[in-house]
């Protein structure tokens, strides 16, 4: 047993971070100004490997683990969490469900595609009516043909704050196909461009201002049988084990933002000078540092963890992602707002990269599960 990482994996995290570096730092600001994702950086990151850690080695994949993927979460979301949840989005929560679940046909149509970034996906199960309650989804895929088989579909509803919309080539939609509830939920693969598939303009947010968030439009959309990812009626289950790997890369993205602003707030205490000496003259400035710097290391620890227990199919990996995920939303937004205050005045201006981080770790307590949903996880045990 270790606690550090091995060789392949500090190696790798290495490599991320001088991609991230040289390709990913120069744009985010314009990025941010503009809340446009910079389109270059999609094959950009498939030549580097990121975007098919979990892709089978046939379809130009490494298969590696989930752990890379919190490392990889991690290296982006320190530059930026717009940029980051984009390609996150698209390879580890859509692009799962085909890796996972696609047929044949599916995989050869998007698995090398989305590895290499020249195809983009967007899961999209959210509504305007719900979302911590994925079973209420009532977004509705109806068979148009009366035999058994069911071979073709259309599909009716709304979805809400769909990443990637705009942007997307496939779009992985759970729509309901049967019974109300768990067990009358299924996805299909929808092709952008299909006709009745319609998205409104960007949604404006508080953060994560380069990522392209829309709401969704159905109108009459045909699939067909073939489209069906998985197995009809288990779309439910599929989502839930999805979730899984998202909220690994999201507990990753938290401790990303978390050890920039830790960072930035070494630099800067050291530098601004008050009362005649540095901040960091002050023990009670020192102290709040290191604070932060063990909020951040005690939520790197259980989600190294939890991503372990994931790919070791470990029987408390649910619990332990939920924890992962929690904490590290929850460290991120108390070490956030910590170098917002080290910052004064400059941390509050809205260039200052501390106030971007400090918007973009906001979503991470909503996205892939809110905070009481973590916990409500981690507490079916105790119902009654
Ligand atoms: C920027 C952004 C990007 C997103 N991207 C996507 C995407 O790509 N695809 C997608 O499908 N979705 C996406 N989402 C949706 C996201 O997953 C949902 O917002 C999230 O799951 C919460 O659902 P909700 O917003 O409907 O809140 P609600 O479910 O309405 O919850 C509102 C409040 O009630 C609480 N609550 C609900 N149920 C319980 C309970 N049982 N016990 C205790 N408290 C409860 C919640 O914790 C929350 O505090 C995105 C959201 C955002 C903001």
């Amino acid at each position: 047993m270790s606690w550090e990482l091995d060789e392949a994996h500090a190696d790798f995290a290495a490599t991320c971070r001088a991609f991230v570096d040289k390709q990913v730092r120069p744009l985010v600001d314009e990025a941010e100004t503009s809340g446009v994702f910079p389109q270059e950086l999609w094959t950009q990151f498939g030549a580097a490997g990121i975007l098919g850690l979990c892709t089978p080695d046939e379809f130009g994949g490494s298969e590696a683990d989930s752990l890379a993927v919190a490392l990889l979460s991690e290296e982006l979301a320190r530059a930026s969490g717009g940029i980051a949840i984009s390609p996150l989005v698209s390879a580890y929560m859509a692009g799962t469900h085909l890796v996972r679940y696609g047929s044949d046909a599916q995989k050869q149509r998007w698995l090398s595609a989305i590895a290499s970034g020249e195809a983009v996906a967007a899961i999209a199960v959210t509504e305007p009516g719900t979302g911590s309650d994925v079973a209420g989804i009532t977004s509705r895929a109806k068979a148009t043909d009366d035999g058994p088989t069911h071979d073709n579909w259309v599909l009716d509803g709304r979805k809400m704050f769909i990443t990637n919309a705009g942007l997307a080539d496939v779009l992985v939609v759970g729509a309901r196909t049967g019974e109300p509830g768990r067990r009358g939920i299924t996805l299909f693969a929808v092709e952008a461009g299909a006709p009745g598939l319609s998205f409104s303009t960007p949604l404006k947010k508080m953060g994560w201002h380069s990522s392209d968030t829309r709401e969704v439009v159905l109108d009459g959309v045909q699939v067909s049988r073939e489209d069906i990812v998985g197995a009809e009626g288990r779309g439910f289950y599929q989502i839930m084990a999805g979730f899984e790997l998202e909220r690994i890369a999201l507990a990753g993205m938290g401790i990303g933002h978390a050890a920039e602003c830790l960072d930035l707030s070494r630099r800067y205490v050291a530098e601004r000078e008050a009362f005649g000496a540095p901040l960091s003259a002050l023990q009670t400035i020192r102290h709040k540092v290191a604070e932060m710097e063990i909020e951040l290391e005690a939520a790197r620890l259980v989600t190294y963890q939890a991503a372990a227990r994931l790919d070791a199919g470990h029987p408390e990996a649910g619990q332990s992602v939920a924890r992962a995920k929690y904490l590290a939303a929850v460290m991120a937004n108390r070490v956030a707002d910590d170098a917002v205050q080290l910052f004064g005045g400059a941390g509050f201006l809205d260039e200052s990269p501390v106030a971007r981080h400090y918007r973009d770790v906001r979503v991470l307590r909503i996205g892939g599960g809110t905070d009481e949903i973590q916990l409500e996880i981690m507490t079916r045990g105790m119902r009654s």
